[in-house]
């Protein structure tokens, strides 16, 4: 089986690309078509206020190894190629525009050095960074461009707008922890964050990763067959992930002062993120919402995979916003796309966003209740001409049609009510039934390329797919399932759904591409308490081994004197704060711990550096150390597991 699929691979590597058939090149001519591409107001506001980019545009870790290449960008220029669907391709011109922009007097942002932006505001004695990017190389790049253009200043506070990693994870790049611990620099986040930082990536980690290399394109080569863009900024610079945690989480929607400047606190959780907040500043009548409000429809429920987010609450909090911000605001900014300026415009903009949403959610209840289901749901629900004709409201990041049946999701889960789907075959097993049921293998894929041929390349992926799932090894199968997705890829309108599609056909096709480093899910984790990371233990308890086996170890951090005993029995751990009796007791802090048990460090080895202290049975440790299993780095997402 290993054998064939190397060979499969060599074999199927040379026949990616494929120009796009008529009907992908009829349906982006009908966006090009329906939509209003003379209204420019995007690229004014997104070049509005450009101070300067990098003199040297490649961006590299301390080893030397590229980050991000502003180069590589180049391309997007001129009128849509036909492998990209006109709508994406004018979001992509607009989200790729690079360098350091002057927002305001006192507010500037460095923008497409990473998906998200980089914003500094300034403070009587200092920057006040406002969400530092994904990783510490891209900020420090961000902040390199700033010394240099607005003189050198120190970092005098940063604040993270939310939890998700492209607003904390490049914090090491723009300030030192030893300057927080000694309190010179605070960090503000909204209240949970900490919490919500852990759980979306620690605990889900390695299944969330994996999605997402396939929703951000990771693995994907830049250019008009391959990566254009992520809908919601450039690429994601690569480099490290770092956390400092907030000195300090805003709990209630409060008027603060950071470095002699006023802030009103506006808390959003449930929206965008679990933990989020926007921020309205007074003196300056500057907003910024977040991600609350952005230059494309967001998602509902993230394709990577994530809890799904509460389309009511979001639409209900812009209109707060709009009722406390929108009169007051003359410019208004995010961490993702380009500011906005004028009143009128900033406040309309917040309305006619709010309303998509609103509609989204209003109109998939209203279906549901009709007894439609999400997935019927999201084959119907548009948005009406008068909301869908805003450019802040195409699917170029989330889908109306992703977006309902997150909708759906919320109020009623992932079982759509047809007993018929109460208790579904394996997809593998149904995919073997199915192909015999159609006649074979044979006439599986003659059916396939029927449908590509025809151009209803659904139909095709979805006849394809069964194939696939039931042969994996089936090289013409693959390559033609491979075709399918490629030219779904080429329509999206969605740049998560573009860069998904073309990565499920490159991993078919069996493409070599760099795989991507693992992305500081550790750094995230050290940041852990005791009782997070014991969670994280209990979901990597392999049964297999645990049968019948029950045995206690006590964990005890010498960083806060908390003791935990973590108990295996009936192929369950169970842990709590307790002074009941172990086999053995391991002492020591949250890193060291998870050094231990991610293999990355033996136990003699941190006993001999003085991090690590076993008392007890150390063979009752070794045999409670061996029931956990490590998940794989990644996963394939279009082959059967
Ligand atoms: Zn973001």
């Amino acid at each position: 089986m290993i054998r064939s699929t190397v060979a499969l691979l060599l074999a199927t590597a040379a026949q990616a690309d494929e120009p796009p058939t008529s009907p992908t090149l009829a349906a982006n001519a009908e966006v090009a078509r329906m939509l209003d591409f003379g209204d420019r107001e995007d690229f004014a506001f997104a070049e509005r206020g450009f101070v300067a980019t990098l003199d040297d545009p490649v961006i590299r870790d301390a080893q030397g190894r590229v980050v991000r290449d502003l180069r590589a960008v180049a391309f997007l220029q001129g009128a849509a190629p036909d492998t990209v669907n006109p709508s994406l391709w004018r979001n992509a011109q607009l989200t790729s525009k690079h360098g350091l922009f002057k927002v305001m007097d006192g507010i500037w942002q460095v923008r497409g050095f990473d998906l998200s932006n980089l914003t500094v505001i300034r403070g009587r004695t200092g920057w006040i960074v406002v969400d530092p990017l994904t990783t510490a190389e891209a900020a420090r790049a961000a902040m390199g461009l700033v010394t240099k253009y607005l003189g050198a200043r120190p970092v005098s506070a940063v604040i993270y707008t939310h939890s998700h990693v492209d607003h904390f994870g490049g914090v090491r790049g723009v300030v030192d922890e030893a300057d927080v611990k000694e309190g010179k620099v605070a960090i503000y986040a909204p209240a949970g964050f900490l919490e919500h930082v852990l759980s979306e990536n620690v605990i889900a980690g390695p299944a969330m990763s994996t999605r997402a290399r396939y929703m951000f394109g990771n693995n994907l080569p830049t250019g008009p067959a391959g990566h254009i863009g992520t809908g919601i900024g450039a690429r994601q610079a690569g480099g490290a992930v770092t956390l400092i945690p907030p000195t300090r989480e805003i709990a209630t929607d409060e008027a603060l002062t950071i470095d002699g400047v006023r802030f009103e606190v506006q808390l959003t959780p449930g929206t965008e993120a679990p933990a989020e907040m926007n921020l309205y500043l007074p003196e300056l009548r500057a907003l910024c919402m977040a991600e609350n409000l952005n230059g494309a429809l967001h998602n509902l429920l993230t394709p990577r995979g994530a809890l799904v987010r509460d389309a009511k609450a979001w639409a209900d909090y812009l209109t707060v916003a709009r009722r406390r911000f929108g009169d007051r605001a003359e410019v208004l900014f995010t961490p993702h796309f380009w500011p906005r300026w004028g009143t009128v415009a900033i406040a309309e903009t917040m309305e006619r966003h709010r309303d998509a949403y609103k509609f989204i959610h209003d109109q998939t209840v209203r279906l549901m209740n009709r007894g439609h289901t999400g997935t019927e749901i999201g084959n119907m629900l548009e948005l009406p001409p008068e909301l869908a004709r805003s450019w802040f409201n195409r699917d170029h990041y989330g889908t109306v049609s992703f977006n309902a049946r997150a909708v759906y999701q919320r109020y009623m889960g992932h079982y759509d009510g047809n007993p018929v789907n109460l208790a579904p075959l394996a997809p593998a097993d149904l995919a073997r039934r199915y192909v015999a049921a159609i006649g074979g293998a044979q006439k599986a894929l003659a059916l396939g390329q029927e449908a590509n041929a025809a151009g209803d390349h659904r139909w095709a992926a979805e006849l394809l797919g069964k194939l696939v799932f039931a042969e994996p090894a089936n090289q013409p199968a693959r390559a033609e399932l491979a075709r399918a997705l490629e030219q779904l890829g080429y329509r999206s309108e969605s740049a998560p759904w573009r860069n998904i599609y073309l990565s499920g056909a490159q991993d078919l096709r069996g493409e070599p591409h760099a795989q991507e480093a693992e992305r500081g899910a550790s750094e995230l984790a050290r940041a852990m308490p005791l009782s997070s990371l014991l969670d994280v233990l209990a979901v990597r308890l392999d049964p297999a081994k645990a049968g019948g086996v029950s045995t206690a170890i006590a964990f005890a951090d010498p960083s806060t004197g908390e003791r935990r005993v973590a108990r295996v029995g009936r192929s369950v751990l169970i842990h709590e704060k307790t002074d009941a009796p172990a086999a053995a007791t391991v002492t020591g802090t949250v890193p060291t711990l998870l050094a231990l048990l991610t293999r990355a460090r033996t136990a003699p080895e941190l006993i001999g550096t003085g991090a690590l202290k076993i008392d007890g049975d150390a063979a009752a440790l070794q045999r409670f150390a061996a029931l956990f299993e490590a998940p794989p780095p990644s996963f394939p997402l279009v082959l059967p597991r």
